[in-house]
């Protein structure tokens, strides 16, 4: 087979990351529900609240962790308490803390692609934060180049094939999200491979279309193996 550029995404593609939010949101919906709201109300006054300052303050947790206050501090109102916003403090910083869990089957995929292909990590993030995780990933090593931007969109995509010369239809992103890896790729002509995650961020949630690029669909990491 001929040498393919692989961009590869990172969070819930080689590791798990939006369980942990998750997690974090029901003990946040929790920690709010005595203000009187239901849950799923919180909830989604909290995704409008995290929109807002996405678009303000970009991706990552201290940006999650301003959400959750400024939610909290909406919803509560009157009935604000201290304890309850040191608690929220504490969990975003052990958020922040916890080490990348590598999903199965990455890194031996990883080895056997990077023998054959140009591998380079396209992530979306705050910069310092994305480059802790793939440095205590381990996963590093395996790339010839990480890129970290601001959002995944069809510009983004277009400096990167400009940047590393990738011959569109030798160059496939892989990824999780319909949003962020398969739609602005495959828009400007990039092929790609949707993995789908069961917990994949409501965030990135949108339906697949159609480029002129071809586009696989494989359930695990592993199954790269029989398409590269
Ligand atoms: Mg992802």
């Amino acid at each position: 087979m001929r040498r393919n550029t692989l961009m590869i995404d990172a969070d819930d593609t080689l590791w798990e990351n939006n369980v942990f939010f998750e997690k974090l949101i029901e003990d946040f919906i929790t920690l709010t529900e005595p203000s009187g709201y239901t849950r799923s109300y919180i909830r989604h006054i909290l995704n409008e609240t995290e929109r807002k300052n996405i678009r303000q303050y970009g991706y990552g947790v201290r940006s999650f962790g301003r959400s959750l206050e400024e939610t909290y501090l909406k919803l509560a109102d009157k009935m604000v308490r201290r304890e309850t916003l040191a608690q929220i403090h504490g969990r975003v910083m052990e958020l922040e803390r916890t080490p990348p869990q590598i999903l199965d089957g990455v890194p031996e995929t990883l080895a056997y692609l990077t023998e054959r292909h140009r591998l380079i990590l396209f992530t979306k993030g705050e910069p310092a934060e994305q480059a802790a995780k793939v440095e205590r990933s381990g996963l590093q090593g395996f790339f010839e180049f990480i890129e970290i931007v601001s959002e995944k969109d069809t510009e983004t995509y277009g400096s990167l094939v400009r940047k590393y010369k990738i011959v569109k239809s030798q160059g496939w992103m892989i990824g999780n999200s319909p949003r962020s890896d398969i739609n602005p790729a495959m828009k400007i002509g990039l092929n790609a491979v949707y993995i789908p995650h069961p917990h994949t961020w409501q965030i990135e949630h949108e339906p697949i279309m159609a480029g002129v690029g071809k586009l696989v669909i494989v359930p695990a990491f592993r199954e790269l193996r029989g398409h590269f």
